[in-house]
């Protein structure tokens, strides 16, 4: 296809749309065929988005004022559904059913940021308590960091933007945004809306073009107060080993697990666990991985997973009917491919699944499997899980920590015995009961510790990341 066929799309920089004589394409991920042309930015354009996000903070904002701006753009977004959910299909290959999902959730997200803004408060402090201070009285006050980068991935292109400029914008923030390359459409997009939502000048840049030279850019310029990045642990430890003393908050991977103990309802665990391991193709962060099921319900629970397994229809995002559609890029599926032969090498069982073509990875099933292959330890972001058993709860907590992750695990049960030990020893930045890892609404605390990242999402919290706290002292 010629490249003048698709639409191009523009920075947004300084209030204003500027498209460059440098271009790359982002491909339709059904056809592999392009399905847009996107500016590649340079530095003199990461420059200038951060100085003019950098003056916007000069122009007053009130929180009434954000909660409008977000309240209409949620609105817009609504009007819009279908056409947002049309371009997450093509540019992500989500199904179309889940694309809308995404687009509600986002509109959703930019609410709760919308209301949040009205919330944003200090706290009194008894310094007159101190001996000396009798005559005295503080408070605390919540202020922006000022200039906050935000870098997000390309699974949920669209809310884990929400879940950044959202909270950033309520905070009183400016923010200079960089989505993914092979994703930015609904990122441009959805700053058309804010831009229709008057926001003021500034307050919003989407910088597009390439990850590392852009972030590069981002990281050398030192009027950026903080970076929010969702992503890989790879590009999240190279942020912080970049950004100085400034603040960073990091949303990266998991290798989720999911525990179905032996007195769970197992067709409750079997339809829960098949639903949140293979939406959008595996590629969400805390989608089923790891699998464990005690020994006395092994049999029946993998019977029960298969039979509904095998019901994902793989096919066109676009059609209705498909549950499943293609990986995000040709490599990707090829790297499934690939862990999964070399699990199956070291004696793992293909159950189910097991094929490529092209783009396309089926749902997958494997038993016989170690913690040790690559398929468990690391993270498959694919429609892969594999499913272990143990015996004793000690153990398979053990084996759920024994992980470099730890986002979200799942736990199916219904002794408040077990429930309230993983509680307290599964080490995650959250314990679903009686669901898999994959649950996430959008106003709770959501992420994780160790090389899962640190600081929380969810607008209320991300807002505490993205605000400083001032004392006030008063000498009366
Ligand atoms: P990625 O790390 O390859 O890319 C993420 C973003 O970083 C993109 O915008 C990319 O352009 C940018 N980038 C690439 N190199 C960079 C550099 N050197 N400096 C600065 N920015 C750079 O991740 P991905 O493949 O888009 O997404 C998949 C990963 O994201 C998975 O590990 C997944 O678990 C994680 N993820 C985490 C969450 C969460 O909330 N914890 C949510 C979704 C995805």
């Amino acid at each position: 296809m010629n490249a003048t066929q698709v639409e191009q799309y523009g920075l947004y920089v300084a209030g204003l749309w500027e498209t460059t004589s440098e271009t790359m394409n982002v491909l339709n991920k059904y056809t592999q065929k392009p399905a847009a042309e996107i500016s590649i930015a340079t530095k003199q354009h990461v420059d200038t988005a951060v100085k003019s996000a950098k003056t916007a903070l000069k122009q007053n904002f009130s929180s009434y004022e954000r909660y409008e701006v977000l309240m209409k753009a949620a609105q817009l977004l609504l009007e819009r559904r279908e056409e947002f959910a049309r371009i997450l299909a093509i540019e992500v290959g989500k199904s179309i059913r889940e694309s809308r999902v995404e687009v509600d959730r986002s509109a959703q997200t930019l609410q709760i940021s919308a209301e949040e803004a009205k919330r944003i408060h200090g706290e009194g402090v008894p310094v007159e308590s101190a001996q000396g201070s009798e005559n005295r009285m503080a408070f605390t006050v919540r202020v922006p960091v000022g200039v906050i980068a935000a870098i997000t991935p390309f699974n949920a292109p669209i809310n884990l933007v929400c879940h950044k400029i959202g909270p950033a914008l309520a905070a009183g923030n400016s923010v200079v945004l960089k989505p993914a390359e092979v994703t930015p459409i609904c990122a441009i997009k959805l700053a058309s809306l804010f831009e229709e939502a008057g926001l003021p000048k500034g307050r919003l840049q989407v910088l597009t073009g390439d990850g590392a030279q852009i972030g590069g850019w981002l990281l050398e310029n030192q009027d950026v107060n903080m970076f929010t990045f969702t992503g890989s642990p790879r590009v999240g430890e190279l942020i912080r080993s970049k950004a100085g003393l400034r603040k960073v908050s990091l949303e990266l991977g998991n290798n989720s697990a999911t525990i179905v103990h032996k007195d769970s309802d197992l067709e409750k665990a079997a339809t829960l666990v098949s639903q949140k391991s293979f939406s959008n193709a595996g590629q969400v962060c805390i989608s089923v991985q790891r699998i464990y099921v005690h020994k006395d319900i092994y049999e029946t629970f993998v019977a029960k997973l298969i039979e509904k397994t095998e019901e994902f229809v793989v096919g066109n995002p676009m059609d209705e009917k498909t549950d499943i559609g293609p990986m995000i890029r040709l490599t990707e599926a090829e790297r499934v491919e690939a862990w999964v032969k070399e699990a199956v090498e070291q004696g793992a069982r293909i159950e189910v699944g097991g094929k490529r073509e092209d783009t396309f990875y089926w749902p997958t099933i494997l038993t016989n499997v170690n913690d040790d292959m690559r398929v468990c330890r690391q993270e498959v972001f694919g429609p892969v899980v594999s499913i272990a058993t143990y015996e004793e709860i000690d153990e398979v907590i053990a084996k759920v920590n024994d992980s470099d992750y730890g986002l979200q695990a799942g736990l199916f049960t219904n002794d408040l015995q077990v429930a309230m030990k993983a509680a307290r020893e599964i080490e995650v930045g959250g314990l679903i009961v009686n669901d898999a890892s994959a649950y996430r609404v959008d106003h709770m605390p959501y992420g994780g510790v160790k090389k899962s990242g640190n600081g929380k999402e969810g607008p209320k919290y991300a807002i505490e990341e993205m605000t400083e706290e001032r004392i006030i002292v008063l000498n009366l």
